[in-house]
């Protein structure tokens, strides 16, 4: 028998009509790229969404077009993600900080059919535009003011593409597995990879990031997502926010410490999402200037690791609480947030660290197991590594057009690529991605929980750990380390301040000491780069 309760299709333009009603006067500022502080409201944007759809359509956009965007954290972006969803159309967001030629390669995989993009990136634009095959016209997301003068073809101010437009546009209609996002992974290993969020996954996973014990945002917040809408959609938050009607402040192209700690006190903002490095230069910042975080409540780190120096600094000093999580572009993003349980308020303050610099315990929706190399589970007791596996309804089935068969099982499980221990309590303990591990005489050595700790050394900027062949144990771990700017330690002081704290086993068998550590796209560290680098390295006491 079948319950008695209506159809209603989750679709993700019903979070910015629900704000538009409910939190219309509840602002939105953006740093934009033409450089003001700019303001506006959930009501106007719902409104220019509609414009938006208006306009697309117009065009000829049809159900299930791809339509790129090239653009920071902008007012206009969330508009533009909003309008393209309303008519069924793909938002298709680009992460500027990949190559050209990924860019050119992914909008063609992809077929987009229009391109929004911020000035900023009118000259990339320019560059790419003779190799894009698809794509019919470009619009700037900007005024005919500041319209840039380079050479684009089918070029359209934003402001002049959505003016006349009717701001009641009626969306089009379609079923909650409609596609509305697509994002494509960073492609460390082969050609990047798309995730086809729908309205359906992207609305339930919005649900799943406002939940209490998830980052717990309300309509008394106001969130900085730093973490850019074309990095994993923005960890949902242009949908959680609208949501539940917390102010939305959107950095736009500015991410430096400065600029940030200027909006956070500017704009009283209570709670912010980023990954690691985006958090060093903002607490370097902090220090150096002795400003402090008055409004900030909560700050959600992600992305990668967040060391556990870095807990204790945003908690010690700033008194904000660290909410650290694990994601995938693939899980919409969020996986696991980090939160103690009732039974762990009572724990001295060390062994609450303890749990707070694991990756957390997984949302509602969200299922998880770590097996073996014969897909056999094992246990979860907080100690056995095993290669991490998860499925749920926010997370991806297969990639676009069919890609990347292998990651996904039969029962319908999604490999993660990630190595990880599980608890009995559900807490997850990423130790390295499957291909970073460091294989040394049949064993793992987590370079994850190295790089945390060596990062705990009060000269230590950033820390990254790779195996380096060995001929008798297979690999050994390097410990490349970036010190803070006038710092200066021994390889001996780094490791008198490890030690004691890992196995003897794991204990680097070398530590070099470099300017700067490579990072990808999305903040991740190199490891591939570093791994080439030192792959001729000759690691005291090996022989040959
Ligand atoms: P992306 O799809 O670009 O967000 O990358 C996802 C990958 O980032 C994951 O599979 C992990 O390897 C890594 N990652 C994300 N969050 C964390 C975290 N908190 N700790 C360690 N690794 C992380």
């Amino acid at each position: 028998m079948l319950g008695l309760m209506q159809d209603w299709p989750l679709l993700i333009h019903k979070i910015i009509d629900h704000a538009a009603l409910y939190y219309s006067e509840r602002e939105v500022v953006t740093r934009s790229p033409e450089g003001p502080i700019e303001h506006t409201n959930y009501g106007e944007i719902a409104v220019r969404a509609h414009k938006v759809a208006a306009a697309l359509d117009k065009r000829g956009i049809k159900l299930g077009d791809r339509i790129g965007t090239l653009a920071w954290n902008t007012s206009r972006h969330v508009e533009s993600w909003y309008g393209i969803a309303g008519i069924g159309a793909v938002y298709h967001t680009l992460n500027p900080r990949l190559f050209p030629e990924q860019i050119a390669w992914i909008v063609n995989h992809a077929e987009d059919r229009a391109l929004f993009f911020d000035i900023t990136f009118a000259e990339l634009v320019a560059k790419l535009a003779p190799h894009l095959k698809t794509v019919e016209f470009y619009v700037a997301l900007t005024d005919r003011a500041h319209l840039p003068k380079a050479d684009i073809p089918n070029l359209i101010a934003y402001e002049d593409f959505i003016a006349d437009m009717p701001g009641d546009f009626a969306w089009k209609e379609f079923d909650e597995h409609t596609a509305c996002g697509l994002c494509y992974t960073s492609g460390t290993t082969g050609d990047p990879k798309g995730v086809l969020y729908s309205h359906r996954s992207n609305t339930l996973h919005a649900m799943m990031v406002c939940s209490g014990d998830a980052l717990g945002l309300s309509g008394r917040d106001t969130m900085l997502p730093v973490v850019p809408m074309f990095h994993a959609n923005s960890w949902g938050i242009a949908f959680a926010a609208p949501m539940v009607g917390a102010k939305l402040v959107l950095p736009g192209p500015r991410l430096d410490g400065a600029s940030l700690c200027e909006l956070f006190s500017g704009e009283q903002v209570t709670m912010t999402a980023a990954v690691p490095t985006v958090w060093l230069s903002a607490l370097h910042y902090l220090e150096e200037t002795g400003k402090t975080l008055p409004y900030m409540k909560r700050v959600m780190v992600g992305g990668a690791a967040c060391p556990r120096s870095m807990i204790e600094a945003f908690e010690g000093k700033y008194g904000v609480e660290v909410i650290h999580g694990w994601g995938m572009t693939e899980m919409s993003p969020m996986g696991t947030l980090c939160t103690l349980k009732a039974k762990h308020l009572d724990l001295p303050p060390e062994k609450k660290l303890d749990y707070k610099a694991k990756q957390g315990r997984p949302l509602f929706g969200v299922e998880m197991k770590i097996v073996d190399a014969e897909n056999r589970e094992l246990p979860r007791d907080g100690r056995t590594m095993g290669k991490l596996k998860v499925r749920g309804p926010a997370v991806a089935k297969s990639y676009f057009k069919g890609d990347g068969a292998g990651a996904f099982d039969a029962e319908g499980w999604f490999d993660t690529g990630d190595v990880a221990t599980l608890d009995a309590d559900g807490y997850m303990t990423i130790t390295d991605r499957a291909k970073d591990v460091i294989k040394s005489g049949g064993e793992w050595i987590s370079s994850i929980d190295i790089e945390n700790l060596a990062v705990g050394h009060p000269a230590v900027a950033e820390a990254a750990v790779i195996g380096v062949r060995h001929p008798k144990w297979d690999e050994r771990p390097l410990l490349i380390v970036v010190l803070k700017p006038g710092q200066t330690i021994s390889k001996k002081d780094m490791l008198d301040h490890l030690a004691g704290k890992i196995a003897t086993w794991w204990m680097p068998d070398e530590v070099v000491f470099v300017d700067a550590i490579p990072h990808s796209a999305t903040g991740k560290i190199q490891k591939t780069a570093l791994r080439e680098r030192f792959a001729e390295l000759h690691l005291p006491g090996a022989a040959g």
